[in-house]
């Protein structure tokens, strides 16, 4: 492993832990798998001792045992075993940067050979294809084709002043496809100009920054930012959360950055949705990169809000602490099991609700939520807040 992996400011941080476990109370990767090792408090305990070993000054003067790979490799298996939902970061009294801390420790990893092979799959498809499932790229915009009317130009204009970003997996995966139909048919409804970049989009780049790649991200930036110039575009709308951050904290563009759901609301606040009636009892899920992430929680709320005969009532655990859906981090790919004991502990959640609907605003979130009820054949309805207003449109 190596030093160059931490800024100073992360090694200061990590000895201010005072092992108040708290990040493991709230972590759920613990309590899906009962597994402490896979906590913060265990996390920070566990690279200390591995820089200690490596750069102590008892190595450096009497060459005291490295660690061996053995033990890097049992390391690695609980870092990468993390939805990086950032509940830890929340709750942490000291304010230790955990997520980036995490990443940190991720990117040291693959540097240093110990890692899961999954990761060696995602550099491959994303090099290989430029989005995260190895499908072609030329088909990114094929969705369109499954809209009732699709319009001639397929969504794909010279120019435009608002660009969808679509994202990997609201391009490919059927369960999230109609996240990009039912959007794009309101911002229709709503006379929004806007255009996709269709085949010109590539990966936003997050499955290489949570996978320890992060130096390969800088071709993805630079391809996705001279795409979206050349469409003359003065806002980026992301409906993935994990995509809108990646615009907003690695693009360093010159473009608005907007999330759907505030896009939404400045809509219906702007008087340009009307919205009917719907009779549904909802509550809300925050996705973790939307919430903790990019704070934003009160837009999404909003919108629901806006809807007549919407019965909204909150989670037990909400807004910043909301608990994640399993679906963060890569973990699917790399302990699918593990990210599904994280939905069932989210679902059994929901259904002490009363809900009829749970609601989210990330692919991922639908994704993971809908296949776990789906599997289990559970009666909750899991939309996506573009699929709620695009019900309630009075067309
Ligand atoms: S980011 Fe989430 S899953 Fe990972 S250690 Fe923190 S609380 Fe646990
Ligand atoms: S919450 Fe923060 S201070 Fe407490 S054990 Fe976790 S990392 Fe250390």
């Amino acid at each position: 492993m190596a030093h160059q992996d931490y800024n100073l400011w992360q090694l200061i941080q990590m000895e201010a832990c005072t092992k108040c476990r708290l990040c493991a109370d709230v972590c759920p990767a613990v309590s899906a798998s009962q597994d402490g090792h896979l906590s913060g408090v265990y996390r920070i305990k566990g690279l200390k001792e591995v820089l200690r070993k490596r750069s102590g000054l008892l190595t450096r003067l009497f060459g005291r045992k490295q660690i061996s790979s053995e033990a890097l490799d049992q390391f690695s298996e609980t870092v990468f075993r993390c939805t990086l939902c950032g509940n830890c970061q929340e709750i942490c009294p000291v304010g230790i940067h955990l997520k980036v801390l995490w990443l940190s420790i991720r990117q040291d990893l693959v540097n240093s050979g110990s890692y899961p092979e999954k990761v060696d799959l995602i550099r491959e498809n994303l090099l290989e294809s430029h989005n995260v499932f190895n499908e072609e790229n030329e088909e990114r915009a094929d969705w369109v084709e499954d809209m009732d009317e699709p319009p001639d130009h397929g969504f794909i204009k010279e120019q435009a002043e608002v660009v969808y970003f679509t994202g990997c997996v609201a391009s490919y995966f059927p369960l999230a496809q109609k996240i990009p139909i039912n959007l794009s048919s309101i911002f229709e409804a709503a006379e929004v100009d806007f255009t996709l970049l269709g085949e010109a989009e590539w990966c936003c780049g997050f499955p290489l920054l949570g996978s320890g790649q992060k130096g390969l991200m800088p071709q993805f930036i630079e391809h996705n930012i001279d795409a979206v110039r050349q469409k003359k575009a003065s806002k980026v709308v992301c409906a993935c959360p994990t995509c809108y951050q990646m615009w907003r904290e690695f693009y360093h563009a010159e473009f608005e950055i907007v999330h759907s759901t505030e896009f939404l609301y400045r809509l219906v606040k702007e008087g340009r949705l009307p919205l009917k009636e719907l009779n549904l009892t909802v509550t809300y899920h925050d996705p973790c990169d939307l919430g903790r992430g990019a704070r934003i929680f009160d837009e999404p709320r909003e919108v629901l809000k806006a809807i007549p005969g919407v019965n909204f009532i909150e989670l037990e655990a909400n807004r910043e602490n909301c608990r994640c859906c399993g679906g963060g981090g890569n973990l699917e790919m790399i302990d699918s099991g593990l990210s599904e004991e994280i939905a069932k502990q989210k679902i059994d959640e929901i259904m002490e609700t009363g809900a009829q609907a749970v609601v989210t605003a990330c692919q991922q979130c639908v994704r993971t939520m809908t296949t776990y009820v789906r599997r289990n054949q559970i009666s909750l309805e899991v939309l996506d807040i573009t699929e709620l207003v695009y019900r309630a449109l009075d067309s």
